[in-house]
């Protein structure tokens, strides 16, 4: 059983006061694994967060470079890091923030032939990605493998963010169906880079009340965020029978 040092008492002292996590809970993000699929707008705030509070182990997946174009909404890199694998960029900062805790990059793009194998090594997962092919694809291998996944997405001053627990409720391809046609996908599109910062934050929250086991979570609930009108509204989704991936899964009573 490990415990906290005082380095990490003092660091960690004003979520220790919460009764929702106190030294018990503070334990369980320290043996927390988590990986954050994308180290761009989403996972740049998601992962800063989840750092600072102590998720004892990250997995940082992500295959590209940092790019002047980046960051306007990526801020773990910076204008020093162009040019840099965003895997070494990433893992730089996190660590430097909190050297407490073990920060793990995969420079990977993740297709059908990688993904479980890495997905395996963690509790939770967040979608960070910026495609539609890795979102089915990080879906797929979630749910077979039984981990929570919190997706986040974002375009213009829209976003949105969704939990799947396997078994328990509606998966990202109940919703979504089916992913464009390839090539049917054109330009990313334009995105305010503080609506990736809200959406990722509430990505961090929902991955640290999985490893506390407190709170509601977004699943079966899609959370939608229009930063124009400044408003939140959620929406119920259900799980669908047929879908694909997760249609042969018993739900869980109760
Ligand atoms: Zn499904």
């Amino acid at each position: 059983m490990s415990t906290l040092n005082e380095n990490e008492r003092k660091r960690y002292m004003r979520q220790l006061m919460l009764d929702e996590i106190g030294e018990a809970g503070q334990l369980k993000l320290k043996e927390g694994k988590v990986l954050v699929v994308g180290t761009g707008g989403l996972g740049s705030a998601s992962l800063f967060y989840l750092a600072a509070a102590g998720v004892g182990h990250l997995g940082v997946v992500d295959s590209d470079s940092v790019d002047l174009s980046n960051l306007q909404r990526q801020i773990l890199h910076n204008t020093d890091d162009l040019g840099k694998p965003k895997i070494e960029s990433a893992c730089e900062k996190l660590s430097r923030l909190n050297p407490e805790i073990i920060v793990e990059g995969f420079r990977e793009r993740l297709g059908t032939q990688n993904t479980a194998g890495i997905v395996t090594g963690f509790d939770v997962v967040i979608d960070a990605t910026d495609n539609f092919p890795s979102r089915f694809i990080l879906n797929e291998s979630c749910v077979r493998t039984g981990k929570p996944f919190i997706h986040g997405g974002i375009k213009g001053f829209f976003g949105q963010v969704m939990t799947i627990i396997p078994g328990r409720g509606p998966c990202y391809r109940c919703i979504f169906r089916n992913p464009p046609e390839a090539g049917a996908v054109n330009e990313p599109p334009g995105v305010l880079g503080s609506v990736a910062g809200t959406i990722g934050t509430i990505q961090a929250a929902e991955a640290i009340k999985i490893l506390l086991d407190v709170g509601e979570l977004l699943s079966g609930r899609l959370l939608t965020y229009d930063a124009l009108g400044n408003t939140f509204r959620e929406v119920q989704v259900k799980k669908d029978p047929n879908c694909s991936v997760c249609g042969d899964l018993e739900l869980e009573v109760g």
